[in-house]
């Protein structure tokens, strides 16, 4: 393979991991809370306003709980779990679509006992990411559903 060829395909090594794409940590600065997740930057090119991730988390992991201006949209990639939009969780499963409004606190958990991947369409100039305080996480698990769901004991 030439390096004309990489200037156009990275090939799918079958994992969920593509040539030339390196897997990062999910993060790489601040306390955001979260577990067992990783990042691949699929597309991102100054050309672009938008950038295209793959992130996925092993079984019982989570991304960050956050909120921002930026809007997301996701496509599930690899297997079932939950994701919280607001004040509401729902199961999600392999190519449904989730749209994630500006200003909508989000979180995804690979409840389901194997890895939850998801391909992340994100703007690629956007504000940083809001952590709830601790009167605003204490008022979400007032909610019976969204307690289970933050303490990775949702059953549904
Ligand atoms: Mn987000």
């Amino acid at each position: 393979m030439g390096r004309e060829d990489e200037m156009y395909i990275r090939h799918s090594r079958q994992d969920y991991t593509w040539e030339g794409v390196e897997r990062m940590p999910y993060k790489e600065e601040g306390l955001a809370p979260f577990k067992a997740i990783a990042r691949q930057i699929l597309f991102s090119d100054q050309d672009f306003e938008c950038e295209l991730r793959y992130f996925e988390m092993a079984a019982d992991g989570f991304s960050t709980l956050e909120r921002h201006a930026h809007a997301h949209a996701v496509i599930i990639l690899r297997g079932e779990g939950h994701c919280l939009i607001g004040d509401t969780v729902r199961q999600v499963g392999i190519f449904d679509l989730v749209r994630i409004p500006a200003w909508t606190w989000h979180q995804f958990r690979a409840t389901r006992g194997e890895p939850l991947g998801f391909l992340c369409m994100v703007n690629a100039r956007r504000d940083k990411p809001q952590l709830p305080n601790e009167e605003e996480f204490a008022a979400m698990t007032n909610d019976t559903v969204l307690a289970a769901f933050f303490k990775g004991t949702l059953i549904t």
